[in-house]
């Protein structure tokens, strides 16, 4: 985790960005730190009648063009600068699909998978008790993330209302469809890296249909990727691994006994027709497409150069190292970047709250469409920044971010 410090790697992306739209210094500097961070401890009763103290965070990094906003990993490695890191990604996220957001992160060390559903309760319970100042719909509105469920977000709600007194759903996102969450929220990650993907493909002129597809993950966002990878784009999912292992078979795998048998084990492992594969083979296999759907700094220096697929849509947040993405560059490997691919999320996120403040809501017809609609809106953004300042996809995407974040930071006087 050192070598590839995530928050380091965030401020020399922005600097990049910065030094080439020209900024000055001092908005330079200002948007290289969290405007904000928010330490946490929290102590928690375990069933077994002991109290056990966790530390939490949450990171308002910029608030320029409106709330913070952004999701909560609940993680055993977490850190603060991770969750710096995830903090700025959302602010460049929320900015790319122009959407009138900030962005927020928020983490907890521990780990949900050796904790009853009671000791989660009380620990999301317990966190919400800890930062209800600092959160609602004018400030800052946290989601689901690594580890974390819509059941999650139903306790905080709850927690939050407990508090503060009233009705106020639009203060967490990602909630169950029965307390205001918004139909097709739950696959919105992966149905907008599949439509950043199809625009890909049109702008390379690569068909889809029919081709190979490898992913790495299988939590929430993979799981939808599988699926609709196959669904809405003909793709066929040939390997997928998750931290147990991965498997394969050349004619494509069943994504919805996969999805079933996730269900009852916890684990992609050992489904029947396919044979075992090591994530790192994963990442190497000769696909047209590569999806890392899981943590960051898996695609390093140490496996760039191995990979052979022709498009690489980060559904991730933050799975390619600078190294890494110098050499896939060079290769002519297309990155779609994770503050692009993976911004269908927050884009509906966004939706969900305008739609619990009016307290009306869309069909999910209507919210498929206004997804396509703001993230076909951001890649052509994207694209049309890539071919005019000749950059690769990334660095287009922060040109048309951090220009936005920092105009917004100039008007209102700050910098
Ligand atoms: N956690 C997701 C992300 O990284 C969604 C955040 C949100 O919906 O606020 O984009």
């Amino acid at each position: 985790m050192t070598k590839h410090n995530p928050f380091k790697i965030s401020q020399k992306q922005l600097d990049r960005a910065a030094e080439k739209l020209g900024l000055d210094k001092a908005t330079q500097e200002f948007l290289r730190w969290p405007q904000r961070e928010i330490k946490v401890t929290l102590p928690v009763k375990m069933d077994d009648g002991s109290t056990k103290v966790f530390k939490g965070f949450r990171v308002q990094y910029n608030t320029a063009r409106g709330p913070a906003k952004g999701g909560l990993r609940w993680h055993p490695d977490e850190t603060i600068d991770t969750v710096r890191a995830l903090a700025a990604w959302m602010t460049w996220k929320t900015a790319v699909v122009d959407i009138p957001l900030g962005g927020g992160k928020g983490g907890i060390i521990c780990n949900p998978k050796e904790m009853s559903a009671g000791e989660q309760e009380r620990l999301a319970r317990a966190f919400i008790r800890a930062l209800s100042r600092d959160l609602g719909v004018t400030r800052d509105m946290p989601a689901p993330d690594v580890y974390t469920t819509p059941q999650i977000m139903a306790w905080m709600m709850d927690e939050y209302e407990q508090l503060v007194d009233g009705s106020h759903p639009g203060v967490i996102t990602g909630k169950p469809l029965a307390l205001g969450g918004s139909a097709g929220r739950g696959d919105a990650t992966a149905r907008g890296g599949m439509l950043v993907l199809r625009e890909a493909a049109k702008m390379l002129n690569v068909d889809l249909n029919g081709q190979t597809m490898a992913l790495q993950g299988f939590g929430n966002v993979g799981r939808y990727t599988g699926l609709l990878a196959e669904e809405m784009l003909g793709l066929k999912v040939v390997a997928v691994g998750d931290e147990d292992g991965g498997i394969y078979n050349k004619n494509g795998i069943d994504m919805h006994a996969l999805a079933q048998q996730c269900d009852r084990t916890g684990s992609v492992v050992n489904l029947p027709e396919t044979e075992p594969i090591s994530n790192e083979d994963l990442l190497q296999l000769n696909v047209t497409v590569l999806i890392p759907a899981a943590l960051e700094n898996v695609i390093t220096e140490d496996n760039a150069d191995q990979i052979k697929a022709r498009i690489v849509p980060e559904l991730a947040n933050g799975p390619t190292t600078p190294e890494a993405d110098k050499i896939l560059h060079d290769k002519d490997i297309c990155v779609i970047p994770d503050i692009l691919a993976n911004a269908g999320g927050v884009t509906v996120s966004y939706f969900e709250t305008v739609q619990n403040i009016c307290n009306y809501y869309w069909s999910l017809e209507e919210v498929h469409k206004r997804l396509d609609d703001k993230i076909t809106s951001a890649f052509v953004a994207v694209y049309d920044m890539h071919l005019k300042q000749k950059v690769n996809m990334r660095e287009a995407a922060y040109l048309v971010s951090v220009a936005r974040v920092a105009e917004a930071c100039k008007l209102r006087g700050w910098v």
